[in-house]
């Protein structure tokens, strides 16, 4: 993304947005120290308008450049952005720097494979590979505030899909499920059905993540939304998973075998299917601790990490029941 395409020399802007019909990408001279906001809003103005009014382009360039509470003071509504915890405001010189290295690692990384469409020694990239993926596993975030609040938006793929993140404003829920939270949607009826749905969602992602994937449960978190797309998302490496899905899908099909045993459970069709969905959907969101689109990167992580804990996932299953899900100790 801070990539410059353009010849310097002849274009004195520090940036060049460049679109087609799938993507908009603002591009920045690489050895910039500081955001220009006149060329940034030169080149948003540019874009929408075609023929620029420069009153527009000082009204974006000293909206871009004023402080959040600034904005706030004038009535611009900006609650959202104020939200992000202290930890995520940086300045623009740190996230052009930090961006720029990202880039720079994954340019290395792709070498080998894509200069020449080699790859000399599979087990030695494999290699360099697990040590990669081993780090990722610990990278995982507690999300602790009680509210999530997400704006409606659309989240545009490199792989051309353009999903609709549906708005959320969830607020957590008084108890914990085998110590995993759970955020509940504005307007949503809580019952006691319901909760004990989540024990039991919660009693699978616990076992895999405590027996298979070996991460931490403070990165597991559940949802409870009312008609969302989503079954599961990772904000910023906080995954969520959505109790709806499980309560409609899974729930009433596993209700007469939740006192199976262990040895009769690993018998039982809809116990395996729950256990490999889960398992499947935790691989998924854990690439995107590594890849937030769904491209090629993205699948290459994902089967990478499905492979990698097939057998723990096997070999733990055969073990594994509802049997205890109501207990509040862990297996
Ligand atoms: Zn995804």
């Amino acid at each position: 993304m801070y990539r410059w395409s353009c010849d310097s020399s002849t274009n004195s802007s520090s940036c060049a947005l460049e679109y087609n019909k799938n993507n908009v990408v603002l591009y920045f001279q690489k050895h910039i120290h500081a955001f220009d906001y006149i060329d940034i809003a030169s080149e948003l103005v540019r874009f929408i308008f075609k023929k620029s009014p420069d009153t527009i382009v000082h009204t974006i360039s000293d909206k871009l450049a004023s402080p959040l509470e600034t904005l706030k003071r004038r009535g611009i509504p900006v609650d959202r952005l104020l939200q992000y915890k202290q930890q995520y405001i940086r300045s623009t010189v740190q996230m052009i720097e930090q961006k720029s290295e990202l880039n720079n690692n994954n340019d290395n990384h792709e070498t080998h494979a894509k200069i020449n469409g080699c790859v000399e020694d599979f087990n030695h990239q494999q290699t360099k590979n697990d040590t990669k993926l081993f780090s990722m596993l610990n990278t995982g975030r507690e999300y602790t505030q009680t509210k999530f609040i997400q704006q409606e938006y659309v989240k545009n793929e490199i792989d051309h899909s353009c999903e609709v993140v549906p708005s959320a404003n969830m607020t957590r829920y008084k108890d914990l499920f085998h110590s995993i939270p759970l955020y509940i949607q504005q307007d949503v009826l809580i019952t006691n059905k319901m909760l004990d749905q989540a024990k039991q969602l919660a009693w699978v992602l616990i076992g895999l993540a405590n027996h298979v994937f070996k991460i931490s449960i403070e990165t597991l978190h559940l949802f409870r939304d009312i008609n969302g797309a989503r079954i599961a998302f990772n904000d910023r490496h906080a995954l969520f998973f959505n109790l709806r899905y499980y309560e409609q899908v899974f729930a009433d099909k596993v209700q007469p075998y939740l006192q199976a045993t262990s040895s009769s459970s690993s018998s039982i069709p809809i116990i395996h299917t729950i256990f490999n969905f889960y398992f499947i959907l935790i691989c998924h969101e854990l690439a995107h601790n590594l890849e937030m689109a769904h491209n090629s990167n993205f699948i290459h992580h994902l089967q990478t990490i499905a492979v990698k804990f097939m057998i723990e996932k096997d070999l733990f299953l055969q073990q594994f029941s509802f049997q205890n899900y109501l207990q509040n100790n862990f297996i």
